[in-house]
């Protein structure tokens, strides 16, 4: 999609409009569906997730302008705003991003699809496959998904020592989606700003 066709997406185009009543300074979505949008830098590159009421707070400052809307609407400092699912940041931002994405036992279990590696059952928990014990790491390389009986049957045994083995080495996520897995749920109509497969947020 070209800048030139998102670039329509004018503050006067997305929902701000004049309303009759001055309500309250602060919005306050009232569906919690629509209690979180995702905020895309200026090159529409995903940022992150802030709530629907910080996103309007931008879009009210001219710093952000919607790029899809809810047809929920908040009033908010004597102006109707729809609620925005996404909103892309006026001016560019340079964000450091960490080098590796944070490991946690959420982002494992989506990295390995909630299965356990050495037996393809249901995942119930996370084994270091160098036990932390005889010096593994706990990183993304050392980390797995894995179901209750397996990681109780390996206990502090090596991979070796089981006569097990892995299907692929495991190693650090990348991309866009995964700076965003921290938060609860992945709307929908987040996905083609990030890339992903419909099936993802399931
Ligand atoms: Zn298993």
């Amino acid at each position: 999609m070209s800048i030139t066709a998102l670039g329509s997406s004018a503050p006067g185009s997305t929902g701000a409009r004049r309303g009759p009543v001055p309500g309250p300074p602060a919005p306050a979505p009232a569906s919690s569906t629509t209690a979180a949008t995702l905020l895309l830098n200026a090159t529409y590159e995903p940022l992150c997730v802030v709530s629907s009421r910080r996103a309007i707070v931008l879009v009210l400052a001219a710093k952000a302008e919607a790029v899809d809307v809810t047809d929920d609407e908040v009033h908010a400092e004597r102006v109707t705003v729809a609620v925005p699912v996404v909103v892309r940041l006026t001016r560019y931002v340079r964000v450091p991003y960490p080098v590796q994405v944070p490991l946690s036992r959420r982002a494992v279990f989506t990295r390995d699809g909630s299965t356990c590696v050495y037996c393809g059952g249901s995942a119930t928990s996370i084994d270091h496959v160098v036990p932390r014990s005889r010096g593994g790491t706990h990183t993304w390389d050392n980390v797995v998904a894995a179901c209750r009986r397996c990681n109780h049957t390996k206990a502090d045994r090596s991979l070796a020592e089981m006569g097990w083995s892995l299907p692929h080495p495991p190693g650090a996520p990348s991309g866009a989606a995964w700076r965003l897995l921290g938060h609860r749920t992945v709307d929908p109509r987040w996905h083609e700003w990030l890339g992903m497969p419909d099936s993802v947020s399931a």
